[in-house]
């Protein structure tokens, strides 16, 4: 992804960009599930949606659902999207509350279009005209992270980046000013440059073991530092969302692919044993596994900077949230984009290091209170896992969210990038809170007028909805040339 928008993008500074991968080391191997940014990143590197859907299976992905999370048997969806619409152009989360305060109206999912669509196994592209009920639709895929890497390499290849098949041992640094001067190959070749992005993954080689930045621990909030990971056959219906079903020690991802189904279990060691998440996984499986058991570890958190003297880590290396939220592919994909009002102006470039190291740090925290918020108000009383998240002390920045929220409905928050309003009222209504008021702008449109709005907007989704093509449909015809 590195290379393939630094190609694109700053092709006319005359770069030379050379890429080094090791097959010897190979890529994590998993990531399957993504956020609806994806489309405008794919977009800007120009790639054709049917042509990106073939080469990497991808199927579309409405949203997540919630399985057991608030409590065991209870499930909810977090679709992607916008619920509702707008009634007199303010926004319809707070008419929402007033009505159910009431005793009126439908359940908050009951006016999405993307999860009537994702439960009815339907799918169809948003809409561009904001007057049509499609333009609430939002859609992300899930695919094969692995063939989505090997395309984005053959996409920079083509486009001129060099690529080096090699292992790279250690890096030289300049006893002048601190930076990286060469990289040292394993054959005894090095490879000098002007700026070096890491993107070598957990093992953080340019940005741990060369500059020796340090880890922010995050494992104290976000305890799952495991997750064993098997691929099984396609099963029957390919479900246009991911499923995240919580069991005693983390949760069991599910995430339907054309050719495959993912499935893992996230899950915190001090918990339970590699043997029994294996076990438990296996036997949720619907379709025969297609491998062994892989397992794999991780610690939550982030490098203190992502961006010293003239490297930058990009990826598993900068940090890693687990991904409840599908959103490690995201954070790279914004981290570039990110970068590109940023670019370094020279070889060490302090000041831009410094913008781009608070704006990073702010994403990744915004997207850590999301996380703890899952976990953190949970009703599954009895289980040790369980009860320590919902007893611990959370950020002061999540605390304010759940507060602003209970007492007066409020979702939109400071700072708020990649989960907005939306986003926030399905998860915090899904987990159980309850608003106590509403936003008093919202009382001045009367009460008949306010319900009827609420009665049209239902019936309009559920019109929409019933002239939806089929999931299976839309993947052919998406993938139609
Ligand atoms: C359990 C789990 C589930 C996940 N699920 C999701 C998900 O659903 N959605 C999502 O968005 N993200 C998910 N992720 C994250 C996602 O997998 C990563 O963000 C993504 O794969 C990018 O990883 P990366 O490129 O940073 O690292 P890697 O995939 O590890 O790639 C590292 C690269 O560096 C190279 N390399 C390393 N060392 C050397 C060396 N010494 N010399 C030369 N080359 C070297 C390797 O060959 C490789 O090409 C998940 C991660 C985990 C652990």
């Amino acid at each position: 992804m590195t290379a393939a928008f630094l190609t694109r993008f700053f092709s006319p500074l005359q770069m030379s960009i050379t890429l080094i991968e090791s097959t010897e080391i190979g890529t994590v191997g998993v990531g399957e599930a993504t956020i609806p940014p994806i489309r405008a990143f794919n977009h800007s590197l120009g790639i054709n949606e049917a042509e990106f859907m073939r080469a990497t299976q991808a199927t579309f992905k409405l949203g997540i659902e919630f399985r057991g999370w608030r409590e065991p048997g209870h499930t909810y969806m977090h679709p992607f999207g916008y619920t509702g619409a707008k009634i007199n152009g303010q926004s319809f989360h707070p008419f929402w509350i007033r009505a159910r305060q009431m005793g009126q109206g439908h359940a908050f999912a009951e006016y999405s279009l993307n999860t009537l669509a994702a439960y009815a196994g339907k799918f169809d592209w948003p809409s561009a005209d904001p007057s049509s009920p499609k333009s609430t639709l939002a859609y992300a895929y899930h695919f094969d992270a692995a063939l989505y890497a090997a395309y984005m390499r053959r996409l920079s290849e083509t486009r001129g980046v060099q690529r080096l098949e090699a292992t790279i041992t250690h890096a030289k640094r300049s006893a002048e000013d601190g930076g990286i001067d060469t990289l040292c190959l394993s054959d005894g070749r090095e490879v000098a440059g002007d700026f070096f992005f890491d993107c070598s993954g957990f093992r953080a080689l340019l940005i741990g073991e060369a500059m020796n930045v340090p880890f922010e621990d995050w494992s104290n909030h976000l305890p799952a530092n495991r997750a064993v990971a098997i691929p099984s056959g396609v099963s029957q219906d390919i479900l246009p969302y991911t499923q995240a079903t919580a069991q005693s020690a983390g949760w069991h991802w599910r995430i339907p692919l054309q050719h495959r189904t993912g499935n893992g279990y996230v899950y915190a060691s001090d918990f339970i044993s590699d043997e029994a998440a294996a076990a438990s996984l296996l036997q949720a499986l619907d379709a025969p596994p297609m491998a062994d058991p892989r397992v794999l570890k991780f610690t939550t958190g982030h490098r203190k900077a992502f961006w010293v003297k003239n490297c930058l880590a990009i990826g598993l290396s900068g940090g890693f949230l687990e991904p409840l939220e599908s959103t490690s592919i995201h954070l790279i994909q914004n981290a570039l984009t990110r970068l590109s009002s940023v670019f370094p102006t020279r070889r060490i470039d302090g000041v831009s290091a410094r913008l781009y190291n608070r704006v990073m740090s702010e994403e990744f925290e915004t997207i850590r209170d999301f996380l703890i918020f899952h976990y953190h108000v949970n009703g599954r009383q009895g289980e040790p896992m369980w009860d320590y998240l919902r007893h611990m002390s959370i950020p002061s920045s999540l605390a304010e969210k759940i507060d602003l929220f209970c007492e007066r409905g409020l979702t939109s928050f400071p700072n708020q990038t990649v989960f907005q309003e939306e986003n926030w009222m399905s998860v915090m209504l899904g987990q159980g809170l309850v608003p106590q008021t509403f936003d008093p702008l919202v009382g001045a449109v009367p009460d008949a007028g306010m319900l009827a709005a609420l009665k049209q907007i239902h019936q309009t989704c559920l019109q929409t909805l019933s002239e939806m093509p089929a999931h299976t449909v839309a993947l052919k015809k998406a993938q139609t040339p």
